[in-house]
């Protein structure tokens, strides 16, 4: 059993649920010859800020960026492969965000002696997820720092109900963290946000 610290029922005040249509995907590992190269592939993808969203995963001679597209914008990894590819000589582009991508970088890092970046996991089933399908945001007032996890596609898939409140206790019951006290306590929806949707929580 995992602590839950200052998470408790009586210290949670408010819930926050955040969903989002996932993309199309990509891994960029790219050799960068030095510290000029790494803040032009860092640039190239601040650019690109409006139209994707982009992870930084490793860092030093490997540079590598975790980046999803809106699944009607799928054109636009093959753009960024192309800048890449143009102006860097080693390039491995994976078109999908899955356990082989994360072996075969962790593996490149190793043997290179570049440093993978600290990503942020599913809450759920553990594995690394880049852009969460979900977010649930917990907090108590502007004081207290919130506690935001993140749930994958899949097992926002497998928590799916509904109605979002009872979404939102179905993922609290399946969090890894062990919030499934939480899922009991009495949710009423703040009824001026419609998105993201927000629950008081009382006891
Ligand atoms: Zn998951």
């Amino acid at each position: 059993m995992v602590a839950t610290g200052t998470c408790g029922v009586d210290s949670v005040s408010e819930i926050r649920l955040d969903a989002r249509q996932s993309g199309v995907r990509a891994v960029y590992v790219i050799e960068v010859r030095g510290r000029g190269d790494a803040t032009e592939v860092a640039k190239l993808f601040r650019e690109l800020e409006s139209h994707v969203q982009a992870r930084q995963l490793s860092s030093g001679r490997l540079v590598s960026y975790a980046v999803e597209a809106h699944a009607a914008d799928s054109a636009i990894l093959d753009a960024i492969e192309d800048v890449l590819r143009d102006s860097c000589a080693f390039v491995i582009v994976h078109r999908v965000f899955d356990d082989v991508a994360v072996r075969v970088l962790t593996e490149l890092c190793r043997e290179t002696g570049s440093r993978m970046m600290a990503m942020p996991r599913c809450g759920i089933c553990g594995k690394p997820e880049p852009f969460p399908a979900t977010s649930v945001i917990l907090s108590n007032g502007p004081e207290a720092p919130p506690i935001d996890r993140g749930y994958c596609a899949r097992c926002t898939a497998v928590a799916a109900r509904p109605t979002n409140g009872e979404f939102v206790r179905s993922l609290l019951a399946a969090d890894r963290r062990g919030f499934g006290h939480l899922a009991e306590a009495r949710f009423e929806r703040h009824p001026s946000h419609r998105s993201p949707v927000r629950f008081r929580v009382g006891l």
